[in-house]
């Protein structure tokens, strides 16, 4: 069986590997979808239980849905949100706690007000969205955790799987099927750096029936390192017929190389994050297809704030074809960041986008 390269969904195809920019409350932030597709973005991520507070699944849910609401024609996958509601919790008991049942969390930021996050009220938030790459809730635990409280996520990860897949199922019949592809379902795969921890997590998992699945827990080791040995070892747990997630890998040595190890779907704020800082990403190689991805560095930033940057009339890279370095000079940049313009953090974002769309055409090559 070989690894597919393209995965069917209601809103178009999605082409393997892909990077999904982070647009957890329905924007991927000072950029519309007409800029996004102008980069060759394929896909995106919302964030279910953030949209779930603001605006509401309600509103979105009667607005057509969060393509419509936000315009956005190709596909999105919905994240749980479990991962920051339970870090949230394990960081500050105050916001909740954590049990068999569901996520019970209290909105210390906000009115106060107390939810009970259930895998039955995630997957239908999701539905209400209308997310075509629809994820699990699981149970992350934190990256110091005991060995006993890895064992536990794992088993409370199984147990919701199976209350996801259930509804999940319960949702398809409801609402009728609709032409073409219905929504994906991503288990995922915990289990903490432990080998016989997340083999006994995929062997239950995969009885039942996911389409995909995701690498659940922290891709980055306490020491920083990409903690790639384990991210193999979970991708050789998931037949080659069905799509891995590689949840939260997003730096572009690392999509490089969990690609090698099978990974093929990947998400992070770094890019994004980064451009607003104005800390862009740059190949190494004047021109694309030069460009090495199995040497050990490929790439370098350019700090668009430096003051040697000023006077500089070329764009940030020649080899890139984004509307940024298609129109403008480092040194309009500079200057936008320097009187804080939003402007220039929308033109970083695009160029930072367009680098990773780039990176993926690459990555695909390999
Ligand atoms: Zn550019």
């Amino acid at each position: 069986m070989t690894i597919p390269t393209v995965i069917e969904t209601a809103h178009g195809p999605l082409h393997l590997p892909v990077y999904f920019p982070d647009a957890t409350r329905g924007v991927v932030r000072t950029v519309d979808s007409r800029d996004l597709e102008a980069c060759g973005v394929q896909g995106l991520v919302v964030n279910a239980f953030h949209l779930s507070t603001r605006p509401g699944a309600g509103l979105i849910k009667q607005a057509g849905g969060i393509h419509r609401f936000m315009d956005w024609r190709r596909p999105i996958a919905s994240d749980s949100g479990g991962f920051q509601l339970m870090s949230m919790i394990r960081e500050n008991p105050r916001y909740g706690t954590i049990t068999r049942r569901g996520v019970h969390f209290t909105d210390l930021d906000g009115n106060r007000k107390k939810t009970l996050f259930t895998p039955e009220r995630s997957i239908r938030l999701q539905f209400d969205l209308g997310a075509d790459l629809v994820i699990c809730l699981d149970d992350c635990p934190s990256p110091d955790a005991s060995p006993q409280e890895v064992e536990a996520a794992v088993e409370r990860t199984v147990h919701w799987a199976e209350r996801c897949r259930a509804e999940f199922d319960r949702q398809v019949e409801m609402r009728g099927q609709r032409e073409g592809p219905g929504p994906l379902l991503f288990g995922v795969i915990q289990g903490g750096y432990d080998r016989e921890l997340r083999a006994r997590c995929a062997a239950e998992l995969l009885p039942l029936g996911f389409d995909g699945f995701g690498f659940g827990g922290w891709p980055i080791s306490p020491d920083g390192e990409l903690a790639l040995d384990i991210l193999a070892t979970t991708a050789e747990l998931v037949p080659d017929a069905l799509p891995r997630f590689a949840l939260g890998v997003g730096k572009p040595e690392h999509i490089v190389r969990c690609y090698l190890k099978g990974w093929r779907i990947f998400d992070c704020v770094l890019p994004t994050r980064d451009a607003r800082r104005g800390r862009l990403y740059v190949f190494d190689a004047g021109s694309l297809d030069q460009v090495d991805l199995r040497s050990t560095s490929f790439y370098h930033f350019v700090y668009v704030r430096d003051e040697k940057h000023k006077r500089e009339g070329d764009p940030i890279s020649t080899a890139c074809d984004c509307l940024c370095c298609r129109n403008y000079s480092l040194s309009y940049l500079h200057h936008l960041f320097d009187i804080g313009d939003p402007l220039g953090m929308r033109l970083a974002t695009l160029h930072n986008l367009r680098f990773y769309t780039q990176l993926l055409e690459r990555v695909s090559a390999l």
